[in-house]
């Protein structure tokens, strides 16, 4: 089996296999791992992979898609690929250059989904995260409707097969669907969504605008110290969901994942580590119970692990109201 039998179809046509592999690095130390990640994620059945200009391991995904299609594994149509417009590139015109060096990064000539990663503008340039002379984050102001306008047109050429968002609020994806003349829908917002951030409105939400919400941090992200407070729950801890997991026989990563799935989301999970990719691919192999998934659904405390702190002061902040 793998990730590929298991899709839905985006508002556009195209279909995405419902389990991605998440590739974000913790340390970029560990972007070497990315490639060897990434070969074995593909030989267990891995077809949905989610890289992102700003995780800097385009070349890593490249060559682990290009060595399984030279040893016959896979042929590039098998593969779904992701990859994410950062802050600094959002001026319109930055848009289809910074697709077309990711292209080259990952060594393909089209990306299957190509998403504007988070709605707050940083000033162009080199760096990712660029400073003022205040020291203090250099934010800039873009009309992302423009933006959105430069990801239809890359859409048109071929470059990517879907445009969509990711992190943006309600608001800001409604300000997307209902912008004047939109020639072409984002076809999901990839948000933090797990037991504790269940993410019920903006599903509802998503879902009655026939749009994916695709979630990450599932299993209660990777803890980055730079974006996640020490202190945080550790999800996969939680007694009811460990009790559950008990009750299934599965880990609580597995219940994790298949609460989401069963909710009607995308879901994204990172491992570098061999067994547990594969363990994460068992989760199409069983079922919660409706009365099982109510009792996750207790679960939820509007918890955010990833708050992009950093961008608090921005105007376009889309967690500016929690
Ligand atoms: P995650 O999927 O929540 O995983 C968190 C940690 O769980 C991993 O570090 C992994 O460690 C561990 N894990 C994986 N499978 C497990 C299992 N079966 N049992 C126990 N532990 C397990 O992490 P994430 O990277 O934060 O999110 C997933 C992906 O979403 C990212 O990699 C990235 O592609 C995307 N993402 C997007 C955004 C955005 O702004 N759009 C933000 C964050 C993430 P091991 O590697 O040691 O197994």
């Amino acid at each position: 089996m793998n990730s590929k039998d298991h899709c839905v179809k985006l508002n556009d046509g195209h279909f995405i296999p419902v389990l991605g592999f998440g590739t974000a690095l913790r340390k970029m130390t560990l972007k070497s791992e990315a490639l060897k990640a990434t070969q074995l994620a593909i030989d267990a059945g891995f077809r949905h992979i989610d890289t992102a200009d700003v995780y800097q391991n385009e070349e890593q995904i490249g060559l682990a898609i290009q060595s399984k299609i030279a040893d016959g594994v896979i042929e590039r149509a098998d593969i779904f690929l992701t990859s994410k417009l950062w802050c600094t590139c959002l001026r319109p015109e930055l848009v289809r250059p910074t697709l077309e060096r990711s292209l080259k990064r990952l060594q393909v000539d089209y990306i299957d989904l190509y998403l504007i990663h988070h709605p707050v503008a940083m000033k162009p340039g080199e760096e990712y995260f660029p400073l003022d002379e205040h020291g203090k984050l250099a934010f800039d102001t873009v009309d992302l409707c423009a933006t959105w306008e430069a990801l239809e047109k890359c859409k048109d050429l071929g470059l990517a097969k879907s445009i969509g968002v990711s992190n943006f609020s309600r608001g800001q994806l409604e300000m997307i669907l209902n912008k004047p003349g939109l020639r072409h829908k984002p076809v999901c917002n990839q948000v933090e969504c797990h037991l504790y951030l269940n993410q019920s409105e903006l599903l509802d939400f998503c879902k009655s605008k026939d749009v994916v919400l695709v979630a990450y941090g599932a299993l209660g992200t990777q803890r980055n110290k730079n974006w996640v407070d020490k202190n945080a729950p550790f999800l996969l801890d939680d007694p009811v969901l460990c009790a559950m997991a008990k009750k299934y026989k599965r880990t609580a990563a597995l219940i994790s994942l298949r609460y989401l799935l069963q909710r009607g989301t995308v879901v994204l999970a990172k491992s570098f580590n061999e067994e547990r990719i594969k363990e994460n691919l068992q989760v199409f192999d069983f079922q919660l119970a409706s009365e099982d998934m109510k009792v996750l659904d207790g679960l939820n405390k509007n918890f955010r692990y990833i708050s992009f702190a950093l961008f608090h002061d921005h105007p376009n902040n889309p967690f500016r109201d929690e």
